[in-house]
């Protein structure tokens, strides 16, 4: 039987078994809405409570200040909008990075249209944003800076703590896209200055459709969902009870492990990236070498086209991603690969391997030994590649 090999965590995970077993109940016999009085109902209520506190002390934050929402999309759309929102009278200049994620980098351009000014900070060629930068860029009328924790990526991890310290001394409010960082980097809010905070379930071993925004006692934030009195009336709809319970049982396991699995995806993700470097020339690690997610590999390999190689590595049965969105319809190679100062034909031929719990070095080592000749005959149908270079 062919073995499938996902190496394309940073986009999905699988559901955790511990995630689905503390789910199933909630889809059988507690399934009450939790906004009723009887028994089943209180049951979802009181899960939902311990499910906040237990997302509050992964990332050093008080449970009050954990709202559930329907994805990590969500979460960055609320933080950033309702911000805005809560705020234009002090002002209308946003801050954030030419790497974010689009639900970041969308979510300013609309407000760009409503009213808003948006400067867009630039990163160095390791993919980070320089604090220097960020001094410059803030004005009296900033009102909230989003810099993302981590690149989904190229894995880059940016000096949060800092950026933070200069947006809250220039008087704004700072949001942060975690997605990617929650469960494999420490996070303290407290200690880091954060104002808000976004996370995903998916990305950490909990199923689609269930995010979380962490919003520090006292930050000035529109509604963004109107409805019901849920979420302590700042995020109407019922509670996605099973969801919410899986977040809050991925996130807990995730920081008791956190130490251990950095370790062993850091040694998987460091072999990958050394074979590569030592089995095929022509080709460059995209990225900050150290200051990188622990699972993170992103290389671009010359005279190849990225989507040819996602299609020869699927046959092989090793799913990953590209540096390019071809697949989507955009022939536009990735913004971020852009960002970091690669040409267009490079970044053309870039590969996301993300590493995640379930991989093993086995995994690693077939993908090091399949990819020298895929990306060999690739190539060699290439009339730009000349072997004698
Ligand atoms: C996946 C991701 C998101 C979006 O989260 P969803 O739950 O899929 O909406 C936002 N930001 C980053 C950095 C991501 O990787």
């Amino acid at each position: 039987m062919k073995q499938n090999i996902y190496f394309d965590n940073a986009a999905t995970t699988a559901v955790r078994k511990e995630v689905f077993a503390a789910m199933k109940p909630f889809f059988e016999r507690e399934f009450g809405n939790p906004s009723s009085v009887y028994e089943i109902a209180r049951n979802a209520k009181r899960h939902i409570e311990d499910a906040r506190l237990k997302v509050a002390k992964a990332i050093g934050a008080e449970p009050e200040e954990i709202y559930f929402t329907g994805s990590g999309t969500e979460a960055d759309n609320w933080a950033i909008k309702g911000a805005a929102d809560a705020n234009k009278n002090r002002g209308r200049h946003i801050i954030t990075s030419v790497i974010e994620h689009h639900a970041v980098l969308h979510t300013c351009e609309y407000l760009e249209k409503n009213g808003f000014d948006v400067t867009y900070l630039p990163v160095n060629e390791h993919g980070i944003i320089e604090p220097e930068e960020l001094k410059k860029a803030m004005r009296p009328e900033t009102i909230v800076v989003s810099l993302m924790f981590a690149n989904n990526e190229i894995g880059t991890i940016q000096p949060i703590k800092e950026l933070a310290e200069i947006t809250k001394s220039g008087g704004a409010i700072f949001h942060t896209d975690a997605v990617q960082a929650v469960g494999h980097v420490e996070i303290d809010v407290k200690e880091m200055n954060i104002d808000m905070l976004a996370l995903s379930g998916h990305k950490l071993g909990a199923p689609k459709g269930v995010g979380a925004l962490y919003i520090k006692k006292g930050t000035k934030i529109e509604q963004f969902i109107h409805g019901g009195g849920q979420e302590r009336r700042k995020r109407g709809g019922t509670e996605n009870v099973a969801g919410i319970v899986g977040l809050a049982v991925a996130v807990e396991l995730a920081s008791v492990e956190i130490e251990d699995e950095r370790k062993r995806l850091e040694f998987l993700r460091d072999k990958l990236i050394k074979g590569i470097e030592e089995k095929i020339p022509h080709i460059r690690v995209n990225g900050h070498r150290e200051k990188r997610l622990p699972g993170n590999v992103n290389v671009s390999f010359e005279f190849i086209e990225g989507e040819s190689l996602l299609l020869h590595l699927d046959m092989s049965g090793i799913f990953a991603s590209s540096g390019s969105a071809c697949t989507s319809g955009d022939l536009d190679p990735s913004h971020v690969l852009l960002a970091i100062g690669l040409p267009h034909e490079i970044a053309h031929g870039s590969l996301r391997l993300t590493v995640g719990r379930d991989n093993t070095e086995s995994d690693v080592d077939k993908v090091l030994e399949v990819l020298p000749g895929i990306v060999q005959r690739l190539r060699d149908m290439s009339p730009l590649y000349n072997p004698e270079n």
